[in-house]
Parts: structure tokens; sequence; C-alpha cells
């Protein structure tokens, strides 16, 4: 598998973000939302980061992807989330593609009264945004291809690998034989 950006880039990207983010919620009190799953790498550690009191909760998104479709119908569960109401809330992921999980996430977030609602994510594919909405923050900007690692998965394998790396057609062949 191609390495797109090794572990030491990985975190410098990361702390240089967490720096940022500290800077404007300092003085605050922060409530910190990871999107599952693919969030879960790189929300461990931001928070681990960004020294400031917080609170950590997450929400699910997922997509089925059809054999024919190429967007899946987008499913957004709430039921894990802790109380956001009057918070300062800001939204983890790991990818910002066209940009509808985010923004759908956010939209459904509005309605349980947060003060604020700001959002971190690790990669921008800033090629394929299809919303008029951008990401307050973000880490990398990476071109139009298929990332694994770091949290990013193909078909839920790949997410513990601790660089990004992007699958390409041997990699797939492999991949298929595994499973
Ligand atoms: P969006 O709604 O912004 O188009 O897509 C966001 C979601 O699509 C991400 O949370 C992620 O699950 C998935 N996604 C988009 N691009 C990639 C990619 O390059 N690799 C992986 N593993 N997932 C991606
Ligand atoms: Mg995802």
């Amino acid at each position: 598998m191609r390495t797109l950006l090794t572990e030491t880039e990985l975190q410098k990207g990361v702390s240089k973000m967490a720096a940022k983010i500290e800077e404007t919620y300092s003085g605050r009190q922060l409530t910190i939302v990871g999107i599952l799953t693919g969030s879960i790498v790189l929300l461990a550690d931001l928070i681990r980061l960004i020294d400031i009191p917080m609170r950590v909760g997450v929400i699910e998104a997922s997509s089925y992807r059809g054999a024919t479709t190429e967007r899946g119908e987008l499913t957004i569960n709430s039921e894990l989330l802790i109380d956001i109401a009057d918070r300062d809330v800001l939204l983890v992921d790991d990818i910002f593609d066209t940009g509808h999980t985010i923004t759908r996430v956010i939209e459904k977030m509005r309605e349980l009264g947060p003060n604020s609602i700001h959002s971190a994510v690790l990669l921008h594919k800033k090629e394929r945004q299809e919303v008029d909405y951008t990401p307050d923050y973000s880490a990398f900007h990476i071109p139009n291809e298929f990332v694994v690692g770091y949290g990013l998965d193909y078909e839920d394998m790949y997410r513990n690998l601790p660089f990004l790396g992007v699958l390409e057609e041997a990699d797939l062949e492999k991949h298929a034989s595994l499973a």
C-alpha cells in the first residue's frame, strides 16, 4: 500500500490543529463530539492534545452504499450522544469529502440547542466538495484518492493502521482474497 502521510506527519498535523483549537476555546468549556466510526483515532489523539476542560461524546453516522448508487442513504443515530444543550460543540470527523455527512450531522445536532457548533476534520478532499460549508479546522488537504488508516476503513478494515495509505488495485485484490 502506498503511504500518503506517515505516522510522524499525521502527528505533526494533528498537534498543529489541536493547538489552534486550544487557543480558540481557552477559557471556555468545550464539548467534543466524534462521528463514529471513522473519527475514533483522531478523537483519541485530539482530546489528549487539547489542554482545556472538556466533555467528550459520540454520534453515529453511517451511509449504506447500494451496488449501483454512488452515495448511500445517510442514517444519523444520536442515541449515544451526551447532552449538548447550551454547550460549545466541536464536531470531529475523519474526512470531509462531499461534505454531506458533516452538514447533515450539524443540522441534526442544532435541533438539540447547542450554543455553538464548529467542526474539525483530519482530511479535506477539496475537489469533491458539494456543499456550501467548509470545516473550521482541517489538518490536511488531500487529492481525490481513496485513503485508509488512522480511523478510515475499507469494508471495516485498516482503521488501525498508524499511517494514511492509498488503496491501489493490487491492495484491493489482496483484500478480496482475505475477505
Ligand atoms: P462525505 O459525506 O463528506 O462525502 O463523506 C464523508 C464520509 O465518507 C467519511 O466519514 C468516510 O466514511 C467516507 N469517505 C470519504 N472519502 C473517503 C476515503 O478516501 N476513504 C475512506 N476510508 N472513507 C472515505
Ligand atoms: Mg465515516
